[in-house]
């Protein structure tokens, strides 16, 4: 039997990150009331039951919000994003409802009033540096 069979990951930030280098993008489902929660939660805020399982979204989703960076966290500068090449980075809303938030791909920072909310949205896994150092991102594209 496979890992995944055998045992269930934590409802925690790590897990996810885990499964995003898997290219899955999971949510956290409550089996009681149904709530999905991205990023997981161990607890439902809804109704509190610790009975929850993960579950895998269909990655696609549409533009709720969005706003262009020019002065990103380290690891964005560190992929070659500063003022001078900025990045959108936006609020997702999945077709199972929830809001996620992440870079957005496919969309030109220049442009923002081009920038249509309610765009469709697939999601993507942006694989940066390699080997050992390799990390994964989630991001979507339009
Ligand atoms: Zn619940």
């Amino acid at each position: 039997m496979s890992e995944e069979t055998t045992m269930i990951r934590p409802f925690s930030a790590a897990a996810f990150d885990q499964y995003i280098a898997e290219h899955r993008l999971m949510a956290a489902r409550c089996t009681y009331c149904g709530g999905l929660y991205v990023p997981p939660r161990a607890i439902c805020p809804k109704c509190h039951s610790e009975a929850l399982e993960w579950a895998e979204t269909s990655g696609k989703g549409k533009l709720a919000a969005f706003t262009v960076i020019y002065s990103g966290p380290t690891f964005m500068v560190e992929q070659g994003f500063d003022r001078k090449n900025p990045y959108v980075s936006g609020i997702v809303e999945l077709e199972e409802g929830i809001c996620i938030s992440a870079r957005i791909t496919g969309l030109d920072p220049s442009r923002p009033a081009e920038i249509r909310i309610g765009a469709p949205l697939d999601v993507e896994f942006v694989e940066v540096g390699e080997g050992e150092a390799k990390k994964t991102f989630l991001a979507f594209k339009a």
